[in-house]
């Protein structure tokens, strides 16, 4: 009998509830077009609204979600928070880790979040045209500044704010690096780069270590596995920035970059960049990879400045969950969704180029939906 994937939805807040039924849309085409079969799980609410609605008596997402991201073959997910949570500090910290704590959970070390300028979209930086900017940024995605949400015991009793005299005297975050996590990460860059082209400026397969080796420790430990694990790979540049710098760098010329590693708080900062670089926060796609499970989640946040709107671009959680295809793809050894996952892109590269169903982020006036169709259609009608 042929195996059906299970692939669970949660929403989450403001664009979320307009970009997820999208992402529901490309599945469905996806599954028609390629062959295979899933069962769609959801999507359930997930973030600050389910928590709102329950009289803040409830968690933040229905129990029953506990046990089903350890069942389902892979998840996508939209943004969280709400901007009166946000103005809590106790809740926008409980909210800020929801994702977070996911993560850490199902053990997804690494954030994939790739940056490449499309056909049909302008760049803010003059005169790149399709295809001169593409590099991915892998963001270590279980330690560092986010430590507390891993498992490590006491960390969180060494960070937070210390008390003197009934006034903070100083606070505290920690930041950890662990070999294996730095280790497993980084050989994941370069496996990636493996099956890349390389660089848009040269073609060669390059892998750069961005962090601040030297003045921080956990950043010098970053630095030595990287220098080790990428001498087990002669076939791959490895190069070395330090973060401040390749900020500079990836402006100046983005198309020396192919796969840049990076501690987790960094991924975090230069993946908005990246962002920016390819035209719009609403092309930022990413996936949550482990070695068991998965979870896509486009870059930015629930966009409270334009919610309810209908002009949010669903393009970035449309490509995350092409990247979740493919990964169920390859981790179970199923090509129809590997070709599924590059359907998706292909298909997004199309709508784009034609220039004609767009939102305004991207300077049109199409709808959330509107885009969704069109992808969808065209993934309907996608050649081998
Ligand atoms: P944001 O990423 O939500 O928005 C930044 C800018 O990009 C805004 O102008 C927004 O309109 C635009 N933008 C983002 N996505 C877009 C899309 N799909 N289409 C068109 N334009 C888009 O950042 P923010 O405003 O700093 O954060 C808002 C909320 O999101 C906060 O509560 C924050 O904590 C949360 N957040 C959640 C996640 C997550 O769930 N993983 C990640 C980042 C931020």
């Amino acid at each position: 009998m042929a195996r059906t994937y299970k692939i669970l939805g949660l929403i989450g807040d403001g664009i979320a509830e307009e970009i997820v039924p999208e992402a529901v849309k490309i599945l469905e085409a996806a599954e028609e077009r390629f062959g295979f079969n899933l069962e769609l799980i959801g999507p359930y609410p997930f973030g600050a609204k389910y928590y709102l609605d329950s009289g803040k008596k409830s968690s933040w997402h229905p129990e029953i979600t506990r046990e089903l991201i350890y069942e389902a073959d892979g998840i996508f997910k939209g943004p969280v928070g709400l901007p009166s949570v946000m103005e809590d500090e106790k809740l926008n910290y409980q909210m800020g880790f929801l994702p977070v704590s996911l993560r850490s959970e199902l053990d997804l070390y690494a954030n994939v979040r790739p940056c490449r300028l499309r056909p049909g979209v302008e760049s803010p930086l003059a005169g790149k045209k399709a295809g001169d900017i593409d590099f991915v940024v892998v963001r270590e995605n279980t330690e560092h500044c986010l430590a507390e949400a891993t498992h490590f015991g006491g960390i969180r009793d060494i960070s937070g704010y210390f008390v003197r005299a009934g006034k903070i005297g100083f606070s505290a975050d920690v930041f950890i690096q662990t070999p294996e996590g730095c280790e497993r990460v980084i050989r994941y860059a370069f496996d990636l780069a493996r099956k890349r082209n390389g660089a848009p400026s040269d073609g060669r397969r390059r892998v750069t270590c961005a962090c601040k080796w030297g003045l921080l420790r956990g950043d010098t430990l970053f630095k030595k596995t990287f220098d080790a694990v990428a001498s087990d790979y002669p076939d791959v540049e490895a190069t070395r920035a330090w973060i401040d710098g390749w900020t500079y760098w990836a402006v100046m010329k983005p198309g020396y970059y192919d796969v840049v590693v990076t501690p987790n708080q960094y991924g975090d900062i230069i993946s908005d960049l990246g962002g920016a670089l390819q035209g719009s926060l609403g092309l930022a796609a990413a996936l949550n990879a482990g070695d068991k499970h998965a979870f896509a989640e486009a870059t930015h946040g629930s966009a409270p400045d334009i919610a309810g709107k209908n002009v949010a671009n669903p393009i970035s959680l449309i490509l995350s969950v092409g990247m979740l295809l493919e990964w169920i793809g390859e981790k179970r050894g199923d090509s129809r969704l590997v070709a599924a996952g590059k359907g998706v892109d292909r298909a997004v590269d199309a709508v784009l180029s034609e220039s004609k169903v767009r939102t305004p982020d991207l300077g049109g006036s199409s709808t959330t939906q509107q885009v969704g169709d069109a992808i969808a259609e065209r993934i309907r009608s996608l050649g081998s």
